[in-house]
């Protein structure tokens, strides 16, 4: 069964990861090696996945977590770019600061049926340069937006009429500090959703781990050329598919694939080949439109045909795997 925990939580008979790493003291000083404390962090993550009750510490795994994030930002490696910049001073590959940039929250009603409403933030900047990307004036502009305290987007997600708390941008990964602080401060026990483009690095991949109930992932392509031509990154399916690797491991996962005009075989196929044997609920996607500057690239300037969504989804059907359709 695929989702078993984020429904456990939705209805009440599971606690959210985060409040399992709230509830587990971490005994640290900001001064502590960074390395040592990784160490510790990694062996506190033990304790918290047996925690069944909530009683936040003084110190605990989260604040752990938001120290390592913070250090981490010194010599930025979030994601696989790896820009290794101060962001306190300057600004890597995806041009987001030391602080974050919020481009609207709201309960979003257009997700998947089993996450609405769901209380979505819209962080701006982006670790991948897609040229068809439909947010583009939020993921390729870092400054747009308005920095909204942590503190704020918690209390919002604790009187809004929401199921879930879904970090999304542009793309959570530059904006983790903050995302883990927004999970300090709420004491509603939601559902944590990594609505994300998954090309985080493993460093990223072990701060989430215990703090996210379910990555709402995209795996875009089955082949690095086209992760290349369309999105800039390099070495993007041996990246993106560990990530899935991982992220099944220690939480809930739902795959969403947006199948594209001339990329049936060469991305489809592959990336549902991948995704077989992963304990995973697939959203197989027909909505793909040209946007931002896909008129430049012919192949990909134009809406999906039926029969390109058929023989996707009759792939996905072959391969055995738990699909969503529209
Ligand atoms: S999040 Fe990624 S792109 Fe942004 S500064 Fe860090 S390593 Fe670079």
């Amino acid at each position: 069964m695929t989702m078993e925990h984020y429904h456990a939580v939705r209805k009440g008979e599971a606690l959210p990861v985060f409040m399992r790493s709230r509830s587990v003291d971490a005994d640290f000083s900001p001064e502590d090696d960074t390395e040592k404390l990784f160490s510790l962090h990694d062996s506190l993550l033990s304790e918290a996945k047996g925690m069944t009750d909530y009683s936040p510490k003084e110190k605990s795994l989260l604040d752990l977590k938001i120290h390592l994030t913070r250090e981490t930002l010194k010599k930025c490696n979030l994601c696989e770019r790896k820009c290794l910049v101060n962001r306190e001073e300057k600004r890597g590959f995806c041009g987001v600061g030391i602080n974050s940039h919020i481009a609207s929250m709201f309960p979003h009603v257009g997700e998947e049926e089993m996450l609405v409403p769901s209380g979505t933030i819209f962080y701006t900047g982006c670790t991948l340069r897609c040229v068809f990307c439909q947010n583009w004036d939020i993921s390729q502009f870092p400054e747009s937006g308005r920095e909204i305290p942590p503190e704020d987007v918690a209390k919002w997600l604790e009187t809004e009429n929401v199921i879930n708390a879904n970090f999304v941008g542009g793309e959570p990964t530059p904006n983790l500090y903050h995302v883990l602080q927004v999970m300090k401060n709420l004491e509603k026990p939601l559902p944590m959703i990594w609505n994300s483009n998954m090309y985080m690095s493993e460093k990223c991949m072990k701060l989430l781990n215990g703090a996210i109930d379910l990555y709402l992932s995209d795996f875009k392509y089955g082949n690095d050329d086209c992760a290349m031509k369309y999105s800039s990154a390099p070495n993007y399916v041996k990246i993106v598919k560990r990530n899935h690797l991982i992220a099944e491991k220690h939480a809930d996962l739902l795959v969403r694939h947006l199948v594209m005009p001339n990329h049936v075989e060469c991305c489809t196929y592959k990336v549902l080949e991948m995704l077989k044997g992963m304990k995973a609920l697939v959203n197989v996607m027909s909505q793909y439109r040209p946007d931002y500057k896909a008129c430049e690239f012919p192949e990909i300037n134009r809406r999906l045909k039926p029969e390109e969504y058929e023989k996707a989804v009759n792939k996905a059907k072959e391969l055995g795997l738990e699909i969503l359709t529209q």
